[in-house]
C-alpha cells in the first residue's frame, strides 16, 4: 500500500485550527498517560487558513489531530471512482485574516473525511514490539523509539479492503490502495506525498 503525508508547501495555504477547540487530554488512572481525546466537531466549525496563497486539494493541518481536509475536487474524483473506506462528515467554510479581521473566503470550501478503512503493521516483520500496554487505556511503547530507522509493513492479512485506511496501531497515518494512488497522481491532486508503506515514518 501506500503512505499519504500531507503537508503544505510555501505555495499552499494550511489549517491553523478548526476555529475552536477540537481535542482535549484525559489522564489514566491505571497508567498515568496522557491520551489525546477528540472532541465533536461543532456546527460553526470554520477552517482558520493560513500560509500560501494557493489552496491544496489535500489540506495540511497545523492543529492536532487525525483529521483530514480535502477540496471537492478529491471528492469528485473519489466517487466517480468508487473509492472506499471513508464518509464525509462535514463541509467547512475557510476564513483567513486579512487587515486585522476574520474573512470569510468565497467559493471555497473543504470537506473533512473520516476515515473507517483499517489494516495493521506487520510487526514481526518489521522487528518491532508493543511493550507497557496498559490494560485500562491500551496505550503502549514501542520497543523502538527512533522509528524513523524502521521500515515500515504492512500485513494484508489485516487488511479491512479499504482503499483508504488508517493503520491501527499508529491511527495518524494514512495509507491508501494503489488504485487510490494512481487516481490521485492523474488527477494530479495537490498537497500530498504518496511515499511507499516502507518510508511511512521517514520525515519529508
Ligand atoms: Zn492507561
Amino acid at each position: 500500500m501506500y503512505h499519504l503525508f500531507i503537508t503544505s508547501s510555501n505555495r499552499y495555504c494550511y489549517a491553523r485550527t478548526m476555529g475552536g477547540a477540537s481535542h482535549t487530554f484525559d489522564t489514566c488512572a491505571e497508567c498515568g498517560r496522557k491520551n489525546i481525546r477528540f472532541l465533536p466537531i461543532s456546527e460553526q466549525a470554520f477552517l482558520w487558513i493560513e500560509g500560501g496563497k494557493r489552496f491544496p486539494d489535500f489540506l495540511s493541518f497545523g492543529d492536532v489531530g487525525q483529521y483530514l481536509f480535502v477540496s471537492s475536487a478529491v471528492i469528485s474524483v473519489f466517487e466517480a471512482n468508487a473509492v472506499s473506506g471513508y464518509h464525509i462528515q462535514k463541509a467547512f467554510p475557510v476564513y483567513r485574516e486579512s487587515h486585522g479581521e476574520m474573512q470569510k473566503v468565497d467559493d471555497i470550501q473543504y470537506y473533512s473525511l473520516n476515515v473507517t478503512g483499517q489494516v495493521d503493521f506487520d510487526l514481526k516483520a518489521m522487528h518491532l514490539k508493543k511493550k507497557h500496554s496498559c490494560k485500562s487505556c491500551g496505550n503502549f511503547d514501542w520497543s523502538i523509539q527512533r522509528l524513523s530507522i524502521v521500515d515500515a509493513k504492512l500485513d494484508l492479512n489485516t487488511w479491512d479492503q479499504s482503499d483508504l485506511c488508517r493503520v491501527s496501531s499508529l491511527p495518524g497515518s494514512l495509507v491508501c490502495s494503489e488504485k487510490t494512488a494512481d487516481l490521485i497522481h492523474q488527477n494530479k491532486l495537490s498537497g500530498v506525498y504518496i511515499q511507499d508503506e516502507k518510508d511511512m515514518f521517514r520525515i519529508r
